[in-house]
């Protein structure tokens, strides 16, 4: 068997966004990608642009996404 080297690798580590989802500023890494803010100026890692290029959010952001997985049903907030 002589296949090309393309072995799907699942992006699991990193997120690959849509550009399409994103505007022109989040594009840039000027904007978080979540929420929008340009200042401060969003310097974590969310994921990628299929093209290679990062893309940023805020700490807040990235932390949510990132680090606190959210079980899945759980209310967010519960407030009466
Ligand atoms: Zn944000």
């Amino acid at each position: 068997m002589c296949k090309p080297d393309t072995t799907p690798d699942t992006a699991s580590e990193s997120y690959v966004y849509d550009p399409s989802w994103l505007s022109r500023a989040q594009r840039m890494g000027d904007a978080c990608a979540v929420c929008h803010t340009k200042w401060p100026r969003p310097r974590r890692v969310l994921g990628e642009q299929p093209d290679g290029s990062h893309v940023y959010g805020c700490d807040e952001c990235a932390g949510i996404i990132g680090h606190q997985p959210v079980s899945a049903g759980g209310p967010l907030v519960a407030a009466r």
